[in-house]
This record gives C-alpha cells, sequence and structure tokens, in this order.
C-alpha cells in the first residue's frame, strides 16, 4: 500500500472505531477521593500502592435503579457517601460511581478514567470495570439502546485491555474464594439484582469472539 492510501486507510478505520461516542463527562476526582479511592484498596484488599489505578480484568454490568441521568450522575458525583448509604458507610467513606453510565438512549457517558479504581462491586474493584445502565427500576427497565452501548463497549474494553470475565453485578459474590477475589471481610456484603441476567446474557451472546472465561460457579 501506498503511504498516502495507508494514511487515509488508518483515518478511516479511526474514525470508524469511534463512531459511538463515548461522551466524557468526569465526575469530581479531588485530593479526597484519591486519598480515599486508596484506603479502599489498602484496607478492603491489603493492596498498597502510590496511585488509585487498577490492571482492568473483569466487566461489571449494572442498572443504577434511578430513573434519569442527571440523578444517577448525581449519585456518583460528590467524592464522600452520601448519607443515604449508611449501610455500607462504615466500611469506607468513599462514594459509589462506576466508569461509564449509559443512558436510557443509549447514550454513553465516560464518568472517570477506566484505569482508575472505582467502588461498584465488593472483592472486585481492584480489577473490574463497571458499566452503570440509567434504570431498572419500574416504569424504567433496561432499553434496547442501552444493550446496544453495552455490547459496543464490551467490545472497547475487551480490545484494549486483558479482560478475562463479563459479569452481572448480581453474580458477584459466585467469585468469593476466586483468586481475583480481594475482599478482607467475610461479613461484608450486600444483595444485588442488577442488571438482570437476561441483559448479562444477551451482552455475552454478542460478545462470544472474546472467549471470556466463565463465571466460577458456587462450591
Ligand atoms: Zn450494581
Amino acid at each position: 500500500m501506498k503511504k498516502t492510501s495507508l494514511i487515509l486507510w488508518t483515518l478511516a478505520m479511526v474514525a470508524c472505531s469511534t463512531q459511538k461516542k463515548i461522551v466524557d463527562i468526569p465526575i469530581i476526582f479531588d485530593e479526597q477521593r484519591v486519598e480515599l479511592t486508596k484506603e479502599y484498596l489498602l484496607n478492603r484488599y491489603e493492596i498498597e500502592q502510590d496511585t488509585p489505578l487498577i490492571t482492568p480484568k473483569m466487566v461489571v454490568l449494572h442498572w443504577t435503579a434511578i430513573p434519569s441521568l442527571k440523578k444517577s450522575f448525581e449519585a456518583f458525583n460528590r467524592s464522600t457517601l452520601p448519607n443515604w448509604r449508611p449501610d455500607i458507610e462504615n466500611v469506607s467513606g468513599l462514594n459509589v460511581s462506576a466508569h461509564f453510565l449509559v443512558d436510557q438512549d443509549g447514550t454513553i457517558y465516560r464518568l472517570m478514567p477506566e484505569t482508575t479504581m472505582a467502588r461498584h462491586t465488593i472483592g472486585l474493584n481492584h480489577c473490574a470495570i463497571g458499566i452503570e445502565n440509567v434504570g431498572g427500576t419500574e416504569g424504567f427497565p433496561l432499553t434496547k439502546q442501552q444493550l446496544k452501548s453495552n455490547i459496543y463497549l464490551v467490545n472497547y474494553l475487551a480490545s484494549k485491555y486483558d479482560i478475562d470475565y463479563v459479569i452481572g453485578h448480581q453474580e458477584y459474590t459466585l467469585f468469593e474464594g476466586h483468586p481475583l477475589w480481594l475482599e478482607v471481610d467475610d461479613g461484608y456484603r450486600t444483595k444485588k439484582t442488577d442488571p438482570g441476567m437476561d441483559f448479562v446474557e444477551k451482552v455475552r451472546n454478542a460478545t462470544k469472539k472474546f472467549n471470556f472465561k466463565p463465571v466460577p460457579t458456587k462450591q
């Protein structure tokens, strides 16, 4: 191929791969959040490091159980847990978040860098990229557009990182005893039902080419 046509081909490929836009709307990640994230890595996982960075091995799919994008964003934006989650406040003050937030119309928003730790899945945050979907409440089930965008994101992330697993949040406790499970407190669990196995299976079926590992079965 001639050099100019190679450049044109490369540009076309770049344009093609970014066809579905990822819109950056960063949540607050101030010094307090950095410190709380490092503290979380140390206290929950015994990982001591100077940065809040992770090595992604897994993608976890969620729903926010909040019907609007604005309210979902607000739930993740502040650095510390608001008072309405006292059930997990004694564990760490770090607010919950996820790397991506997908609106009901399928628009993909990136809330934070993909390799910074987000608090979204007990035991696995040190290796898991979180995708939250707006909705999941009665009257606001997840949509076809969200499904398409989740499939797009898994393709994007599995092409970029060494991803072994794609799981639904409701499956997370199946990793207890797995080498990736690092939570130190056996009593620290929350029961999850998001985002529904139908949604998870559809995403897995559409991304079979990556040969993700099967989720461990309970002993
Ligand atoms: Zn969840």
